[in-house]
């Protein structure tokens, strides 16, 4: 890396040590030059995938609008706020980890169908009836029936 004071090619790391919880590297650099000291961060850069809509168009992993659908399906439940954040965040790592280029939204629904069910049935099925009411009627009440049924034992 070329050093930022006077622009010199060569400077060299004399300190290394990881920020924000590991998830970044911080150095301390020196120029061989002029003696100047520089800090540098480094993180891994990690993308998103594209999500496929059922129509077939594309549109950026959009983070508000899964936010959005939560909350929704959260209202007037006891679930804080940092829940929605966390179940946000792990998605995003997920996919990200996953390292591939498109997701259809489907996937995603489905997604967060499993992180709801977890963390709060009634927003559960608050999300499930209206994400699934008109491609799946029939597996929404086998599933509501599955879902009284464990609420009574
Ligand atoms: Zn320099």
């Amino acid at each position: 890396m070329q050093c930022p004071i006077c622009g010199a090619p060569e400077t060299k790391v004399i300190d290394s040590r990881l920020a924000m919880d590991g998830e970044q590297v911080r150095r301390r650099r020196e120029c061989l030059s002029c003696g100047e000291r520089f800090t540098t961060y480094e993180a891994v850069e990690l993308m998103l995938p594209r999500v496929v809509k059922s129509d077939g168009n594309r549109e950026k992993f959009d983070e508000d609008k899964i936010r959005r659908g939560l909350v929704k399906a959260l209202e007037k439940r006891p679930v804080a706020s940092e829940a929605i954040e966390k179940v946000i965040h792990r998605i995003a790592k997920d996919l990200m980890a996953e390292g591939i280029r498109e997701v259809p939204s489907s996937r995603i629904g489905e997604l967060l169908m499993d992180a709801l069910r977890e963390l709060d049935q009634v927003a559960y099925v608050r999300f499930a009836s209206v994400y699934r009411s008109f491609q799946d009627v029939n597996a929404f009440r086998e599933e509501i029936e599955r879902l009284m049924k464990a609420t009574k034992s």
